[in-house]
């Protein structure tokens, strides 16, 4: 991904709006950028600054911004393990399909 890629789809993450595919790629590009996290971090300053201006709470925005980040991690990394899960659930249904129609041949067809 390219940082004019990565810019384009901040405001989508800030609304959790992207796919998990997207979101990976992003997550990974924005660790891995300086410019594009900068970008981001402000980003989310304006967006979450103006509805806490709004609430009138006051809250640190950087741990915020920091915990959104973190959270989109974990939240990759349980999509990962489930799609790696039910993969597996797959792998298993056909093996034991499989495994069915030899035990049927062998009791009935010999
Ligand atoms: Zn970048």
């Amino acid at each position: 991904m390219n940082c004019k890629k990565a810019v384009s789809m901040i405001p989508a993450y800030l609304e959790d709006d992207l796919s998990a595919k997207d979101l990976q790629a992003f997550l990974e590009h924005i660790d891995n950028c300086a410019d594009c996290s900068e970008e981001l971090s402000i980003q989310f300053l304006i967006t979450e600054g103006l509805s806490t201006l709004s609430t009138g709470d006051s809250y640190d925005l950087q741990t915020a911004m920091t915990d959104k980040v973190r959270e989109s991690h974990r939240d990759i990394t349980v999509h990962n393990r489930l799609f790696l899960l039910r993969n597996i659930g797959v792998i298993l249904v056909v093996l034991m399909t499989i495994a069915a129609f030899v035990a049927i041949y062998l009791v009935f067809f010999r």
